[in-house]
This record gives C-alpha cells, structure tokens and sequence, in this order.
C-alpha cells in the first residue's frame, strides 16, 4: 500500500478531518510494524491517513 500518514495531536477529541473538514469520526487501519501495529485513522470523505500515536499489541 502507498499512502502518506498524516501525524496529528488530539486535544479533546479527534473527529473532524483536519484537511478536509469531514465531521463525523473516522475509519481505522491497523498496519504491522515489527511485533506490534500501528493503528491509523482514514478518513472516508478525502481518504488521508492519520497516526495520532496509537500502537496496539496482539
Ligand atoms: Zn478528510
């Protein structure tokens, strides 16, 4: 897959796309990295990738 991560900060919330302005939340993707994965955030009206920091053990 080819896309570019997007890394952002949440302050009290992450729902609204910072680049498009899409209101309602977001799908998520989960990408292997060594023994863990990275969960990002897409969202589904402009399609960009966010990483706001989350790392999820299996
Ligand atoms: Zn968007």
């Amino acid at each position: 897959m080819d896309y570019k991560v997007q890394h952002v900060t949440i302050e009290d919330e992450f729902k609204v796309c910072p680049s498009c302005g899409y209101k309602d939340g977001f799908h998520s993707l989960l990408k292997k990295e060594q023994d863990r994965f990275k969960w990002f955030f897409i969202c589904p009206s402009c399609h960009e990738v966010f990483d706001v920091g989350y790392t999820v053990e299996m």
